[in-house]
Formats: structure tokens, C-alpha cells, sequence
């Protein structure tokens, strides 16, 4: 039996994303040269053009992920996976790529595109008002904040200049208060 019979018997002749019976055609995970069952998947035509970026992501068809996402073959997680972190900034792709379990040889495949650093979604550092931070930028307290680790208070309305991003997590800067170094949560700061 040839890969593509194979991948018909398994998915029953249904796209392995979103369930089409339409235009199916076998997808070769890249950056795999050899075809085989286990790095194929059954995908219609409506997916594949947007996986292989001939047209724009249409959001809502990848609502399918929420069910491939938990198929049994690995090779269909894997691209759930990607095209999941493809639109993890629209929200709830982020919240499945949470809930998503793949074993390390798995991972080590699904990121070998890069999906999962692309431009839009880099970390991205904003203020209690949504506005971007960037290292060097000024900012207020807009509450009284506990230093961890101290007795030390930082008042509302204290300004720490020159900030520093925690390039790891969107959600922390740091900066000077009192001579201090403390690492202060983006969501009680505001932009001067
Ligand atoms: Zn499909």
C-alpha cells in the first residue's frame, strides 16, 4: 500500500485538519526529504493553500485545530502545532498550544520551521494602557507595589527611568527605584 493509501485508510478519505472530503492531497512535513506515513498528513486544498502561504489565514477555518490538535498520529499534531503558533496571537490558538502535549523528538520537529518566533508574535512589553515599553523608557507606578524580597514599599506615582525588559516575559520590566534594582509588572506602570 503506497503513503497516500495509507493516509486515505487513516483519515478515511477526510482532510486530517478540518474534516473536508475536497480536494485532499498528502503534505510532506518539512523540512522531511523522505516521504513517509509517519511525516504525512492528508490535507485538503483549502488548508494547504494557506499552510504553504498562497493565500491569507482564514481565522476562523482553524477552528479545526481545537479537534487535529488531538489527533493520534503525531505528524498531525505537529502541523496543528505550527499552524497553531502561526495564529497564536489572535488568543485562542495561544490558549490550545497551552493545553498541547508533545514529546521532546515531537518539538524538536514541529519547531524546525520557525513557526513558533515569528515577527508578530516577539514579545512585546505594554503599559497598563496597552502602550508599547522599550528599554530606556520612562515610567509611573499607578499603585503602591511590595519589592519582593524587602520591606521596601515603591509608591504610586514613583518614576523609574530607563527601563529594562525582561526579554523572557512580556509581563515584567525592570528598573531603578530608590537606588534599587526591582522588577516591576508592565500592568502597573504607565508610559511617561
Ligand atoms: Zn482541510
Amino acid at each position: 500500500m503506497s503513503v497516500l493509501q495509507t493516509l486515505q485508510e487513516r483519515s478515511k478519505n477526510t482532510c486530517e485538519l478540518c474534516a473536508s472530503t475536497e480536494g485532499l492531497t498528502q503534505y510532506i512535513l518539512p523540512p522531511s526529504l523522505n516521504e513517509n506515513v509517519d511525516n504525512s498528513i492528508l490535507v485538503c486544498k483549502t488548508c494547504l493553500d494557506q499552510i504553504e502561504g498562497h493565500v491569507e489565514m482564514d481565522v476562523n477555518h482553524w477552528r479545526c485545530l481545537n479537534d487535529s490538535m488531538w489527533n493520534e498520529h503525531v505528524a498531525v499534531q505537529i502541523l496543528s502545532w505550527r499552524m497553531l503558533q502561526r495564529l497564536r496571537h489572535e488568543g485562542w490558538p495561544k490558549d490550545l498550544l497551552d493545553m498541547m502535549y508533545l514529546d521532546d523528538d515531537a518539538l524538536v520537529l514541529a519547531r524546525a520551521t520557525g513557526e513558533h518566533e515569528d515577527e508578530a508574535n516577539k514579545i512585546i512589553h505594554r503599559d497598563s494602557n496597552g502602550v508599547v515599553l522599550e528599554a530606556g523608557d520612562s515610567v509611573v507606578l499607578i499603585k503602591d507595589l511590595k519589592v519582593k524580597g524587602s520591606s521596601m514599599v515603591a509608591k504610586q506615582g514613583t518614576a523609574v527611568r530607563n527601563i529594562r525588559l525582561d526579554h523572557e516575559n512580556a509581563e515584567y520590566i525592570e528598573g531603578k527605584v530608590d537606588g534599587q534594582n526591582i522588577v516591576i509588572i508592565t500592568k502597573f506602570v504607565k508610559k511617561t
